[in-house]
């Protein structure tokens, strides 16, 4: 992206610029693609069918990348799991992956309709930066390609009530991951898996349990708090 660059519309962008935000030539809008910060750029052909233009005129902010954090949850009811992946996107995950566990109900997910409510996200947050959002992984094979330098914080709700939080002692700038299990739990089978891998740490998010969504938001809040951007 630079200075003086013409960026052409798609139907469905120049649909919502034109038709839904009412925005016409000559009114300046703010964009970013992830790479190069937040840009204003002004409406230079403006049809609501066909299209549209935009001129790029100057960078309005830097680029700014969350820390290397994957969130992992096993998808759940639809507009809950909207929900999950709209705030991971606000709390700053890098990369969001829908996971398949024993006990999940979901066999399938739209990875499109995901993706777009990540990119809505950054958008309302003022953010420069969008985290991917991929397909339903399987959450065993997963484990076992488990990247060796990755650490990932188990979130278990056999835990609740004891003592084990997320020590400050912890590799901070290291990638890491989150995970969060289905409504039903994890199988003592992944507890298992989980123990057995060392870079996983088994943690608790208190006494109480919390629904899948409200687990997500709050061990991001952990995660950034104790070793994220946050401090
Ligand atoms: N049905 C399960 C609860 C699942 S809650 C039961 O009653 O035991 C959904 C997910 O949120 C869990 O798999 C876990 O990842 C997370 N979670 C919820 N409360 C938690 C807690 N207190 N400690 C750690 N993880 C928790």
């Amino acid at each position: 992206m630079g200075e003086g660059q013409t960026i052409p519309l798609s139907q469905p962008q120049a649909h919502y610029l034109f038709g839904v935000m009412r925005q016409g030539v000559g009114d300046a809008v703010l964009l970013f693609n992830g790479e190069a910060g937040e840009w204003r750029a002004d409406v230079i052909e403006a049809g609501k069918q066909r299209g549209g233009a935009l001129q790029v005129a100057e960078q309005t902010a830097p680029q700014r990348n969350p820390p290397d954090l994957w969130l992992m949850f096993a998808p759940i009811k639809k507009a809950r799991t909207d929900f999950i992946v709209e705030k991971a996107a606000e709390m700053g995950a890098a990369q969001i992956i829908p996971v398949q566990t024993e006990f999940t109900n979901a066999e399938r997910i739209r990875q499109d309709r995901l993706q777009a409510h990540a990119v809505e996200a950054a958008e309302q947050c003022g953010g420069t930066f969008v985290p991917e959002v991929s397909d339903l992984h399987r959450l065993d094979r997963m484990l076992a390609n488990w990247p060796e330098e990755r650490h990932l914080m188990f979130c278990d709700e056999a835990l609740a009530g004891h003592a084990a939080t997320l020590g400050r002692d912890l590799p901070r700038g290291a990638p890491w991951a989150i995970l969060i299990g289905p409504e039903g739990g994890f199988s003592e089978a992944e507890r298992a898996r989980l123990a057995a891998l060392p870079q996983a740490y088994a943690i608790s998010l208190g006494p109480r349990i919390l629904r899948a969504d409200t687990a997500a938001v709050a061990a991001m809040t952990l995660w950034q708090t104790t070793l994220g951007d946050w401090t």
